[in-house]
Order: C-alpha cells, then sequence, then structure tokens
C-alpha cells in the first residue's frame, strides 16, 4: 500500500482546556494535512505527569469532534517510554545531578548570561557529577554543530550553533520525566511526520530537535510554525475576562461555526461569520501558496 505524501499533526499536552489559541494550531495542522489528502495524527503529550489533568483527552477530543477536525490515530507518549529509553541508549550522554541554582550560578561565575537570553548550560556535569541523594538527569553532550533549519510557512532559515546556543540539554530529568524534545523527535519519525505545523514558540526550540534527529539517524520534516494567538479573544466568542476555553464555548451552546470564522478571521481570511472546517480547505492552500509555490501534485 503506497503511503500518502503528507502525515501531519496535532500535538496537545493534555494539562488543561483547549484555549483558541490551541484550536487556532489544531485547525491549521488539520487544513494542512487533509488539503493535502494526507495522515493526520493526535499525538498527546503526557510524559510530565504531575501536570496532566485526566479529563483533558477526552475535552479535547470532543473539543476536536466539534469543530469537525478528525484524525487517522492517536498516540498518547505516556505509552511509549521504551522507545525514548532506546533512543538515549544510541547517544552520547551523562548523568547531571547540578541544580538549575547551580547551573546559573555557574553561569554568572563565568561568562555570564546574556540578558533576555536563555541560559546556556555550561557542562559543568560532563567530567561526572556528585554523586549521592540527588535526583539524576541525563544531558545529552551536544556535537559542535551549526544546524539550520528552514520554516516553509515563514520563509526563514532558523540557524543555531549548539555548544554556544543551545548547550547540553535534558533528554531525562532528574524526576524520571522524558524531554519534550527527545520525545517529539523519536515520535515524528516513528509514525512517519512528514510535515510539522505547530505553534511559532517552539520555533527557536526547532535545530536542537533536528541536531537528534541526525545524532538518531532520523528523517527531518518539514516545518512550518504558524504565529501565536496571544491575546486572541474571539470578537463576540470572548466573555469578560480572558479567552474562553473551547469547552467553555462548546458547553455554553456555541456554534462551531463561529469559533472556526473567528479563528479563520485572526489569519485575515475573509470568510462568513459560520463556516465549516471543509470549507476551510482551500483557504489554508491559497494561504501557503502566497508564500511558498506548492509541490506539483
Ligand atoms: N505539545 C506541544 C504544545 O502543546 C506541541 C509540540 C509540537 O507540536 O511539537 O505546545
Amino acid at each position: 500500500m503506497s503511503r500518502p505524501l503528507v502525515t501531519g499533526r496535532f500535538a496537545p499536552s493534555p494539562t488543561g482546556a483547549m484555549h483558541l489559541g490551541n484550536a487556532r494550531t489544531a485547525l491549521l495542522a488539520w487544513l494542512h494535512s487533509r488539503s493535502a489528502g494526507g495522515r493526520h495524527l493526535l499525538r498527546f503529550e503526557d510524559l510530565d505527569v504531575g501536570r496532566v489533568r485526566t479529563w483533558a483527552y477526552d475535552e479535547t477530543r470532543r473539543d476536536l469532534e466539534w469543530l469537525g477536525l478528525d484524525w487517522d490515530e492517536e498516540i498518547q507518549q505516556s505509552s511509549r517510554l521504551e522507545h525514548y529509553a532506546a533512543a538515549i541508549a544510541q547517544l552520547n550522554t551523562y548523568a547531571c545531578t547540578c541544580t538549575r541554582r547551580e547551573i546559573l550560578a555557574a553561569i554568572e561565575e563565568s561568562a555570564g548570561a546574556p540578558h533576555g537570553q536563555e541560559a546556556i548550560y555550561p557542562g559543568t556535569c560532563r567530567a561526572g557529577s556528585a554523586q549521592g541523594a540527588r535526583p539524576v538527569a541525563r544531558r545529552w553532550h551536544i556535537p559542535d554543530w551549526t544546524v539550520c533549519v528552514p520554516d516553509a510557512l515563514r520563509q526563514v532559515n532558523v540557524c543555531q550553533h549548539l555548544p554556544s546556543e543551545v548547550g547540553d540539554f535534558v533528554l531525562l530529568r532528574g524526576d524520571g520525566v522524558y524531554a519534550y524534545h527527545l520525545a517529539v523527535v523519536v515520535d515524528d519519525a516513528a509514525f512517519n511526520v512528514t510535515d510539522v505545523v505547530r505553534g511559532a514558540d517552539l520555533l527557536g526550540a526547532t535545530p536542537r530537535q533536528v541536531a537528534l534527529q541526525r545524532a538518531l539517524g532520523l528523517p527531518t520534516p518539514r516545518y512550518l510554525h504558524v504565529p501565536l494567538m496571544a491575546d486572541f479573544r474571539g470578537e463576540r466568542l470572548a466573555k469578560r475576562g480572558g479567552a474562553p476555553s473551547l469547552m467553555i464555548l462548546r458547553q455554553g451552546g456555541e456554534e462551531p461555526g463561529r469559533v472556526l470564522s473567528a479563528l479563520a478571521r485572526s489569519l485575515q481570511w475573509e470568510v462568513p461569520d459560520e463556516v465549516s472546517a471543509g470549507d476551510l480547505l482551500t483557504l489554508w492552500r491559497a494561504h501557503l501558496a502566497a508564500v511558498q509555490p506548492l509541490p506539483q501534485t
């Protein structure tokens, strides 16, 4: 059986109710997969058990169904731990017992962290770390690479020099939770994800994920980072006091077509007051074509 050309995914963390910003990312990821006739996955990123809310799985599924966004397969990262362990075993990692405070102190003592930028771990534990009762994290001894990743939607090439801009990062936390960067890379490859549509807040995390792909011999998908909706309140959808969750809108009797219309209008798409997800498929293709020539199919 031939595989579809595109496989996309929406990867929510089931830590609470979906808000309109998540819904727009979910919509765009779905539009991207389906407008290409591709497969679409729903992946619950539920590794951080302390933050997971068990009700959030069902409410997320209901929200997506209510909006008319379907999926072909559901994945829960919490049931895939052995795959993350196997990936770590292939990488050059080391145990680290440093606390955040110790790391920050070491940075201050050395060059100092530039203001407003991510603090780069200075490699304190590379030569071995003090053992004892402290929780042990595993860090990746990153290669001295500069990794560049093109973003197909923003038409930018994001480059990072790993040692100076990223630093050895944690793959397995001291509390036993596998890191997001590792899990996302392992799962995108395991489920043949070709196109990653996700929020622009993750653009800066992409080079380190691509570095992991290269080190693990995995393919790199196409990336499309969609703008975030920081202050979006959905015009007429908003109640006083902030962006409503989809669950509140749905349970309050709102029409999903009006929600979809508000999401589309937040992208400056001209749409009627009520639309279906299917109505928006051609608009996504037009949106993509405006930033890049569509591949010949
Ligand atoms: N779970 C992440 C989030 O909710 C998304 C990760 C991804 O799409 O790579 O922001």
